[in-house]
């Protein structure tokens, strides 16, 4: 059976080979958190624009003040978006705010803290370099220079970006469209009263948001019950979609149609099972040009198998690079120890102290757990050929993606 590693690596293999870029469209900069660019965004004038003054303070001839207490003649002001127009000659200095232009003829800036000014002087405590608390013109881009390349994916610093050098519309990729169905006799839609042995339908609110929070558009399908003909007619529409991701159904019990009726419809399957727990029954295949992806229905497996191998998947059809998942490294609280040839994904919570990452495995009663799940920041990630590890071993955790 393929490791998740692998599993992982083949869904962004067949992506990649199959994926035409998707459709553009143009959003407002604020409307554009989280998507795709599609377009260059370009510096349309130097940055800074002009030698700015990084501090307050007084804007000095640096060979003026080559040693401690100087004195030197307050000339005027400049404050940020002005300019000081008169001519400024030795041993004469302005005063200025941070953000403000440097006048061409001064090539330094002396801190307000390390001056003592009057009316009309002001003695410099301090020897001064030139250049010293100033931003060059240029210095950060250039005027033509390419700020933001198309596969970016927008974040607050880059849309403030966009916005600063004015691209205030911005062309985007189209978010995919994913279309969500889970399978079982047993589920019942959220807002209805489940009888004594049948469960709400919580996969098809963990799987909009995770595809949400993924970038993509949700398209809600229901749920269908174990029944051939019933499953064939609501695949056959989600596959209308870009991706299918469809709940439950993918394992060894005799209602388990997932696959045979992916078969019927003419699908192929690249994985039909992915070395660990919780998420071992997931498969990936594609129709024609959609992809599919059967996750297993207990919801802790649907959740971290929508994270391993429905994301990769969703970034590279959003134009992105698909996201390397997050993990970091934690020292364990307490042992844990697995049996299973596997690796195990365990409900966990991450915290610091004294300033040192600790991670704390969470009892739970396995892939059906979402009560312990919910008090969870990460799982633990116990490798297949480390299956018990001591309290005090540095481990690997992947952080929750929605809560961090
Ligand atoms: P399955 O993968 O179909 O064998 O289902 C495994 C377990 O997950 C069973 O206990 C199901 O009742 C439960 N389950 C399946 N689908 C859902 C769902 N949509 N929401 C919550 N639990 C589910
Ligand atoms: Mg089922």
């Amino acid at each position: 059976m393929l490791s998740y590693t692998d599993a992982r690596q083949k869904v962004i293999e067949v992506v990649t080979a199959r994926r035409k870029l998707p459709p553009r469209e143009r959003v407002e900069v604020g409307q554009a958190l989280g998507r795709v660019l599609a377009e260059q965004v370009i510096a349309d004038r130097d940055y800074p624009p002009f030698d700015r003054s990084t501090r307050d303070g007084f804007a000095v001839r640096a060979r003026d003040v080559a040693a401690p207490g100087a004195t030197l003649e307050i000339l005027g002001e400049i404050k940020a978006g002005g300019t000081f127009s008169g001519t400024i000659g030795p041993g004469q200095c302005v005063h200025i705010m941070t953000g403000a232009g440097v006048p061409a003829s001064l090539d330094a800036v002396v801190m307000i803290e390390h001056t003592k000014p009057s009316k009309s002087r002001v003695v410099i405590d301090r020897s001064v370099e030139p250049g010293q608390n100033i931003v060059r013109r240029g210095s950060e881009a250039r005027a033509g220079q390419v700020l933001l390349t198309p596969g970016t994916r927008l974040g607050y610093a880059e849309l403030a970006l966009a916005g600063q050098v004015g691209a205030h519309r911005l062309e985007v990729f189209a978010r995919p469209r994913v279309a969500i169905l889970s399978t079982g006799d047993e589920v019942v839609e959220i807002d209805k009263k489940p009888g004594p042995f049948q469960v709400r339908n919580g996969n098809s609110v963990s799987l909009a948001v995770q595809t949400e929070l993924a970038g993509a558009v949700p398209v809600p399908l229901g749920n269908a019950p174990d029944r051939i003909e019933e499953l064939r007619a609501r695949i056959d529409r989600g596959l209308e979609a870009d991706v299918l991701v469809l709940s439950g159904g993918v394992s060894m019990g005799k209602y388990d149609l997932v696959e045979v009726v992916l078969r019927e419809l003419g699908a192929e399957f690249f994985f039909e099972g992915v070395a660990i727990r919780p998420g071992r029954p997931a498969v990936f295949g594609a129709r024609r040009e959609k992809l599919v992806f059967g996750l297993p229905g207990n919801p802790v497996s649907t959740m971290v198998t929508f994270e391993l191998f429905v994301l990769p998947a969703i970034d590279l059809l959003s134009g992105a690079a698909p996201r390397p998942l997050p993990f970091l490294r934690a020292k364990l609280a307490a042992p844990v120890s697995q049996k299973a040839a596997l690796t195990h994904f365990l409900p966990a919570q991450l915290t610091w102290s004294a300033g040192e990452p600790v991670v704390r495995e969470l009892p739970w009663q396995g892939s059906g757990d979402i009560v312990v799940l919910a008090q969870a920041n990460c799982f633990l990630v116990v490798s297949e050929n480390k299956l018990e590890c001591a309290a005090g071993d540095w481990v690997d955790v992947l952080p929750r993606r929605d809560v961090f």
